[in-house]
């Protein structure tokens, strides 16, 4: 029988250096997790030692350093594959993040797929990576994008969606958690309902990869899109994992050197995937710290960290729940670490800035989510997002503060 992984905290804080600082002669607390998450020492020295020690361009040299790094790319994608459980290293093409994953689709099968008169379906809680691409998409080709409504807890009402697919359709949108609300969504009834249709489904996993085992094909997806940088690797990298049968028949949405067969004056032929969708020089250092994160994760183990995240989620809450005049936005019976609240006549940014004195580091605002604040009809929220590195005591910190905060304004 595989032996349960034990939770070092401790050991686990001390992998991320940035954890141990002082902001304004406090302790930092770190609840800033849905909008970008620390790195471990592994991932920074991973990309300390390829910038000292092996940088070269990949995929185009016959000399040491080069041939060295593309097999460490290589061997990237192949990590990445493993983690999300894809068929083949050629369904996985690195990007720089998910609003770029979102957008190549959004561009590439709009082009080929996407006529006036059809429609596209998203959901109220997206994030605006995962409305304005579909959106300018319809503007383009004179298509209408169809919106599935929540219900106040934040979950998605999945009787409309059934109500909303049609002929029409092209393709579904949907993102897996919403960064606001925290809301796992029932990705893969929506992806079964899309399917019987043979409407493809493209899923915004920006907040799920980093809280949960992610499978595509056992979700069945048909795209999957997600960033590094959420993941505990390096910014400006990301993924967009999407079945061969799509990736091998949509066009480019980008071209230049890398992704070419042959090129002439009079005409150019296209590699396959996954580089006939890497033009250019792509980020091969921070695909390659990725990969070290995801190995970061699987050691630390992601079924630990989501019972981790979830003991806090729950403290959090109940704590949360004893102030006064604090109402939490997301409440669905399926969420991961992220509450976004409001205190009763306090402005979101004023909460904020007063946490920031006090070392916390919370998001105010609308967290990219506006057409969300105004189904709740407010401005925006104060959010906190924990990962695997935050504590009870930081919450309790948190609580103390925000008792603080009710006194300053109330
Ligand atoms: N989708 C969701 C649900 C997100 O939370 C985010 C970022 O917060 C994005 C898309 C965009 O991610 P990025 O800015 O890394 O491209």
């Amino acid at each position: 029988m595989a032996q349960a992984k034990t939770y070092d905290i401790d050991t686990i804080r001390r992998d991320f250096p940035i954890l141990h600082q002082q902001v304004h002669n406090q302790p930092l607390i770190y609840l800033d997790n849905a909008a970008t998450t620390q790195k471990p020492k592994p991932v920074i020295d991973k990309v300390n030692e390829i910038y000292s020690l092996k940088n070269s361009n990949i995929h185009r040299g016959v000399h040491y350093l080069s041939t060295q790094l593309t097999e460490a790319y290589e061997e990237a994608r192949e990590k990445v594959r493993e983690f999300i459980n894809a068929g083949n290293t050629h369904e996985i093409i690195f990007t720089g993040g998910t609003t770029h994953s979102i957008n190549a689709i959004a561009y590439s099968f709009g082009e080929k797929y996407v006529q006036a008169g059809d429609e596209i379906i998203i959901a109220e809680l997206e994030h605006h990576a995962n409305i304005v691409p579909w959106q300018v998409l319809c503007e383009r080709k004179d298509a209408r994008l169809k919106v599935i409504p929540i219900n106040d807890r934040g979950e998605i009402i999945m009787e409309a969606y059934e109500k909303m697919i049609s002929g029409k359709t092209k393709i579904v949108a949907i993102n897996h958690i919403s960064n606001t609300l925290g809301t796992i969504n029932d990705v893969k009834k929506i992806i079964n309902l899309a399917h019987k249709q043979d409407i493809p489904v493209l899923v915004d996993g920006a907040q799920s990869v980093q809280h949960q085992t992610i499978d595509v094909q056992e979700l069945d997806c048909d795209f999957f899109a997600f960033s590094g940088h959420k993941i505990y690797g390096p910014n400006g990298t990301g993924v967009l994992y999407g079945k061969e049968k799509w990736l091998e028949d949509l066009p480019p949405y980008q071209t230049g050197g890398e992704m070419i067969h042959k090129v002439s004056f009079e005409h150019t032929t296209y590699t396959s995937p996954p580089l006939k969708f890497e033009a250019g020089t792509s980020n091969y250092v921070g695909a390659i710290g990725m990969a070290e994160a995801l190995k970061y994760l699987q050691k630390i183990g992601l079924d630990e960290i989501a019972a981790h995240e979830k003991g806090l989620l729950d403290y959090a809450t109940s704590r949360l729940e004893e102030i006064p005049g604090l109402t939490i936005y997301g409440t669905a019976s399926k969420k991961i670490s992220v509450i976004s609240f409001l205190i009763e006549n306090i402005h979101h940014y004023d909460t904020g800035m007063v946490l920031d004195k006090m070392g916390i580091a919370v998001r105010t605002g609308h967290h990219c989510t506006e057409p969300l604040m105004n189904h709740f009809n407010v401005e925006g929220t104060v959010r906190c997002s924990f990962a695997m590195y935050n504590t009870k005591d930081e919450i309790d910190h948190l609580y103390r503060a925000l008792i603080k905060v009710n006194e300053m304004f109330g």
